[in-house]
């Protein structure tokens, strides 16, 4: 299976030489000079590696790694002709797996990038945790661990759980949440997701009498409670 490296960069010259260096060292390449479509890219194509410029005309290169690391734990590596130590811990913070300064000699990149491949395992991973890997759930294979134990959620409990997870804290309202499952579920009356959290509850709530996981907000709807994990903490 050969790797697919996603280059967000503006610059058309340095797009089309890390292109062809990454192309020439065997690997497949998508490239792109906005950071809307690189988020859109991700979630469409699961790049195995984003190669990813700070300074992009629609959105910093910043808040694309912080809109990618909503949903995908693929590696990413920051270029940018900043050398500001600041920003350099900033991208980091932000997930990014390595950082690169420019300018760069095409060859260092192509390392960087093989480098980063071997340690993610040259393969993507959907493995996520929250709450300090209290719960870890895995898209790829579709499995669902909750402190510790191995859960088998339904596919509408399963559903309900990855719109909850996509983004932590936000409150779903029970509308919300039946546009979620209605593949599978036709009545689509609100009060079938009290039924579906309940169950839930069971499954994946240390005490479902006292719920902390999946928070009722009254009036409003359902919220994740547990945090997303840093990568390294899902293994
Ligand atoms: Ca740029």
């Amino acid at each position: 299976v050969v790797a697919c490296v996603l280059v967000v960069e503006d610059e058309h010259k340095i797009r089309q030489l890390l292109r062809s260096y990454l192309q020439h060292d065997g690997l497949a390449v998508m490239t792109t000079g906005s950071g809307a479509e690189a988020i859109q890219t991700v979630q469409d194509c699961a790049p195995d590696l984003v190669l990813l410029d700070l300074r992009l005309p629609d959105i910093s290169g910043e808040d694309v790694a912080r809109e990618i690391r909503r949903t995908s734990d693929v590696p990413i590596i920051m270029l940018t002709a900043k050398t500001d130590v600041d920003d350099r811990i900033t991208g980091l913070r932000l997930g990014a797996d390595d950082y690169i300064t420019k300018p760069f000699s095409p060859r260092e990149v192509v390392l960087r990038v093989r480098a980063v491949l071997r340690r993610s395992g040259g393969a993507r991973t959907t493995r996520r945790s929250y709450g300090d890997g209290r719960l870890v759930i895995d898209e790829t294979t579709r499995t669902l661990t909750a402190w510790g134990r191995p859960v088998d959620p339904t596919p509408s409990e399963w559903d309900l759980l990855m719109a909850l997870t996509g983004s932590p804290g936000r409150v779903f309202s029970r509308a919300e949440l039946v546009q979620r499952i209605r593949g599978h579920e036709f009545e689509g009356y609100e009060r079938i997701i009290d039924t579906h959290v309940k169950n839930l509850r069971r499954k994946i709530e240390p005490d479902p009498a006292r719920p902390e996981v999946i928070e009722t907000v009254h009036g409003a709807g359902y919220r994740l409670t547990l945090s997303r994990d840093p990568r390294t903490a899902a293994g």
